[in-house]
Formats: structure tokens, sequence, C-alpha cells
């Protein structure tokens, strides 16, 4: 009788601790605003990861998937994540980003429990230690296939299709300066397990459903790669679309400056955008701003009419990013 009872005591407590342990919200993953492959793949990754090794995490976004991504995770058969944006007192792991312009709103009423990047930082901090996985390489993918490797973990066939298709996506299918041997192999190594021979064609077919803007409305192309700096106190806006060919858009740049205009007129110093033609891999660059000469000493040429066309230059990251902050600090 005693062990009886003693047995229906335990098993109470159990199950009484088992519902606080239920209890512990899951930790957030997720990616900047305006999330790109990249970020909403990563998130999904590091999600299943965690989960898999113990620590309930959910993959979520702060946005719909766009054109890119929407066929990734159709190509790959993943499910987009949850749309969410706020975070205030949740744990949160951010993927594809370190800094607050780019993270939910009130990520300084969250709990960062650590992050995976390979952007600058930004001034993120935080009151307990955190997990910090970062490296200067050409996708957020890249490393999160060293966060599988690190915790002995397979990488399943599903998310090594997203993973690859990440790679491709930020690399610009290995165009982009910021493509490094580590892509390659890893990109190499993923398609492998997502069963996936011509890596080139997924990437130049995720290209080509990117480039396809006809009835996208000029607002809506503006903000889907677009991402907020603080510059010096200043707020800096630089968006990218990154085409098979420019001639669609270069019909559309008025359209573009007009709604470029709108969006400087609500509080921005400037703002900038990135036509990225892949094919002939350099940039026409718009530019709105108060003070246009720092800008053309940032990227070393002259505007005309708002605009120039860079050679060479693909990646907002490495080749326009790093020289606006030199810049704008003078
Ligand atoms: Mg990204
Ligand atoms: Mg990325
Ligand atoms: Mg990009």
């Amino acid at each position: 009788m005693k062990i009886r009872h003693l047995q229906l005591f335990t098993a109470t407590l159990a199950s009484a601790w088992m519902s606080t342990a239920l209890a512990v919200d899951p930790w957030i993953v997720i990616g900047h605003k305006a999330p790109d492959t990249d970020s909403i793949t990563a998130a999904i990754a590091v999600a299943q990861l965690k989960t898999r090794i113990g620590q309930a995490a959910i993959a979520t976004a702060q946005g719909e998937p766009n054109a890119e991504t929407h066929y990734v995770l159709e190509t790959c058969g993943l499910k987009a994540p949850e749309v969410i944006r706020s975070v205030a007192g949740r744990q949160v792991f951010l993927v594809d980003h370190s800094d607050y312009p780019l993270a939910p709103d009130d990520m300084k009423k969250a709990e960062l429990v650590g992050f995976v990047d390979h952007h600058k930082l930004g001034g993120l901090t935080s009151e307990k230690p955190v997990e910090v996985w970062a490296q200067p390489v050409g996708s957020s993918a890249t490393v999160i296939a060293r966060m599988y490797a690190a915790a002995n973990q397979p990488v399943p066939k599903d998310i090594a299709c997203g993973m690859l298709a990440a790679i491709l996506s930020d690399t610009v299918v290995f165009k982009s300066p910021t493509t490094t041997p580590e892509d390659r192999a890893t990109a190499t190594k993923l398609a492998e397990i997502a069963g996936i021979q011509d890596m080139q064609a997924l990437g130049i077919k995720m290209f080509e459903v990117k480039s396809d803007i006809k009835g996208t409305p000029v607002a809506k192309l503006l903000r889907q790669d677009l991402k907020d700096f603080d510059m010096n106190g200043k707020k800096v806006a630089v968006a990218q679309l990154e085409m098979m060919d420019l001639s669609a858009l270069s019909l559309r740049k008025p359209e573009l400056l007009q709604a470029m205009n709108e969006m400087k007129l609500s509080g921005y110093h400037s703002v900038l955008l990135m036509l990225t033609d892949i094919m002939k891999e350099g940039t026409e660059l718009l530019v709105l701003s108060d003070d246009p000469a720092r800008i053309q000493t940032a990227i070393k040429a002259t505007l005309r009419d708002n605009a120039v066309w860079l050679p060479g230059v693909m990646s907002r990251k490495k080749q326009i990013i790093p020289d606006l902050e030199v810049a704008f600090k003078q």
C-alpha cells in the first residue's frame, strides 16, 4: 500500500515537473526584416537543429517569403515559417543578421540567446552569455553547416536543399566577391545530401523567378530586399534588386526614383537602390540623399541624374556598406 502511495506521489511530481518544463516557451529563431532565402531557410535549419538536440525552438520570419524564396520552399518541400513581428519577453536566436535596425522592433525587450551571421556586427548586446556563430563567408547557411557538424547531426534532405538554395542566392551562384571556398565546398556537400545534380541550374532558375517583376508595383520592388542602417545617427536605406537583365527595370527608373523619394520623405537621410545585373556583373546605383557629395565620396564615383553604373559591384555588404560607414564617420 505504501509503495502504491509512493508511486502515485512520484507520478504526480513527475507530471508537475513535465508541465512546468513544457510551459517554458520555445526559442524564437528569426531572420532579418524583408526576409530573403538565407533568412528563411536559416530559421528553419537552426530551429530543426536546436529541437533535435533538446532545445525546443520554432522557425519564424518577419514577413512572407519573396517570390524566389517561395520557389525554393516549394522545390525543397519546406514549409514557410510562421510570420511574427513581436518578440518581447521571448528568448530569441537571430539568424542572418546581428543588428537592431534589422531585428524585430521590440528586440530590446527580448532575451538574446544566440545568433548566426555573416554580416558586420551592429551593436547587439545581451545580459547573459550568448551562443555566437559568425564567419565572413557568403551565406548564413555555410555557417549553419558548421553548427550541424559541431553538434554531430546530419542535415535533413529538405533542409539541405534549402541551405544550398540560400548559398546560391546569397553568393549569386558563386559570382559575388563574398563567395569563399568554404561556400563552394558546403554547397557541394549539401547538393549531395539533397540529391541535386545540377546546382547551377537551380541557381539560374531561382534568379529567373527573382527577375520576373512584371506587374510588381515599384513600392514593393523597393522594399523586397531593403536594409536599414544607422550610420552615425543618420537613417540610411540600401535596397537591392538582383536581375538577369536590367532592361525591364531601366524603363521603370523614373517610377523607382519616385518611390525612393516617398520613402526618403518618411525620415531617411539617404535612400540607395542597387540595380544589380548578375550577367554583366555590375550595379546601377540610384541615390537620393540629403548629402549626395558624401555618397559620391563613399562610392568613388560621380552621380548623374541620381544614378551611376558601378562595374564589378555586386555585394551590398562587402562593396557598398563598409565605404558608406567610413564616409558617414567623417
Ligand atoms: Mg539575408
Ligand atoms: Mg545571408
Ligand atoms: Mg542578398
